[in-house]
């Protein structure tokens, strides 16, 4: 959105010739800039002296191997939490997985969660970022050769750990965890097993984000290199709709307005608010093409996730046996990959979640009234839970646009927007006294 403007309760106009206002909160910037491409690229070289962290090697060495990996990881974030005042808290999230395609025995497994508690003890959200710290070559059953697993994805464990570090010293009413995964090349287990977990147990997660691949910027075949692009990938359906919930998605064109579509436009929304250089491509699609990733078990169990990844990527790199054939090297090995790019990822992780977790809840029950026919649109929500929002945003777009293009702000918790149903979409966000807005719920029909 072009403009960022606050407490401007008239109609704003954006339009492509207007004068951008970027509003941005001081402290989020702060932990911005705190994020260093140095602390992530000495994590990856770290992670990458691990030889290899194949889901099903070595768990007893305490310099090689998936065991001594994870024991690292757990040792590090609780190097961060010693900054928290007690507020973070570093588990092992353990787990048998059973026998599987990619995974010949039954195999003990451990995820490493870095859980920083919200200030606000009635507030339950949570929001996660999430990278998977095992690593593959060409064989996903060779457990001894070196895989380094630089860019797939010591990088985007790296953004969670240094998240972690800059967050742990900062205090957020809701609870955010910082989640280096494993199993992601077996099969999705370790993500899995959180997703299924925080289901059973009630969690009630707000939004995921999950990196994976987040370190490269030079296409292989193209010959792009592009430093300033990042990938964000959403599913347009939400995975687990009901027949009923689908029906009246088609009756009223959300297919494009899932909670994973409205959490991918945020993401673009707030990280160009902070992170200069960055474009976030959004891409319409669960997934890579026919691929998959973490943000998948929590999109199956109902939960708000998306996937963020480079803009090109070089397949000379992922799942390759270290090797130099015709001239050409293979293998996912820290040299090749950019940190400063891993940097401006982490970046973009760091506002959304900062801006998340400070926000007020999504308003409730956001709902267009259709009892009589009107060249209008009339809008009814009901005040979030926790935190009390000093207003709201009405978003308004183009059936055929991506992005938000209107804000409407108001005070109460209804609206009558001077412009048909028919013709827009609509959605409601909370905002707070500083400006920041939860994610935006798009209405279901009422009568
Ligand atoms: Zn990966």
């Amino acid at each position: 959105m072009k403009y960022i403007c606050l407490f401007i309760i008239s109609l704003i106009t954006i339009s492509a010739s207007a004068q951008t206002i970027v509003k941005q909160d001081a402290s989020i910037k702060q932990m911005v800039d705190e994020v260093s491409a140095k602390n992530i690229e000495t994590i990856v070289r770290k992670l990458v002296s691990f030889k290899t962290r194949h889901t099903l090697s070595d768990t007893v060495s305490k310099t090689e191997g998936v065991g001594a990996a994870r024991n690292w990881i757990k040792v590090e974030y609780e190097r961060y939490a010693a900054a928290s005042n007690g507020r973070m808290k570093v588990v092992f999230d353990k787990f048998v997985q059973t026998k599987g395609d990619r995974v010949d025995k039954p195999t003990p497994m451990k995820n490493v969660l870095a859980v920083l508690k919200g200030t606000d003890t009635a507030d339950k959200r949570i929001y996660i970022v999430s990278g998977h710290y095992d690593s593959r070559v060409t064989d996903v059953m060779n457990v001894k050769d070196f895989a380094p697993g630089a860019v797939d994805d010591a990088s985007g464990t790296a953004v969670s750990m240094e998240l972690a570090r800059v967050m742990a010293k900062r205090s957020f009413p809701a609870t955010i965890i910082f989640m280096a995964v494993v199993g992601e090349e077996q099969g999705l287990y370790g993500s899995t097993n959180v997703a299924k977990r925080a289901r059973a147990e009630g969690w009630q997660i707000d939004a995921m984000l999950n990196n994976d691949i987040v370190g490269n910027t030079y296409g292989m075949e193209t010959g792009l290199k592009d430093n300033r692009s990042v990938r964000v990938f959403s599913e347009g359906v939400p995975a687990i709709e009901t027949e009923k919930e689908a029906s009246i998605r088609n009756s009223v064109g959300g297919e494009n307005d899932s909670p994973a579509r409205e959490l991918a436009r945020y993401t673009k929304e707030v990280a160009e608010r902070y992170v200069e250089q960055l474009d976030v491509k959004l891409i319409y699609r669960r997934d890579r093409y026919l691929r998959g990733g973490d943000h998948t078990p929590f999109s199956q169990q109902g939960y708000t996730a998306i996937r963020i990844t480079e803009m090109n990527e070089d397949f000379n790199r992922q799942h390759q046996d270290i090797r130099k054939e015709n001239g050409v090297y293979y293998g996912d090995l820290p040299d090749f990959a950019d940190y400063d790019y891993t940097q401006k990822v982490a970046r973009m992780n760091l506002a959304v979640l900062a801006n998340l977790a400070i926000a007020p809840a999504r308003p409730q029950n956001v709902s267009i009234v259709t009892s009589g026919l009107t060249n209008k649109t009339q809008l009814k929500w009901d005040a979030p839970k926790g935190k009390a929002p000093v207003g709201y945003y009405v978003l308004m777009r183009e059936t055929t646009s991506p992005y938000w293009e209107k804000k409407f702000y108001v005070t109460g918790t209804n609206a009558i927007i001077g412009y048909s149903k028919d013709n827009y979409l609509f959605a409601v966000q909370a905002v707070d006294a500083d400006g920041h807005e939860s994610l935006p719920v798009f209405p279901k029909p009422v009568r």
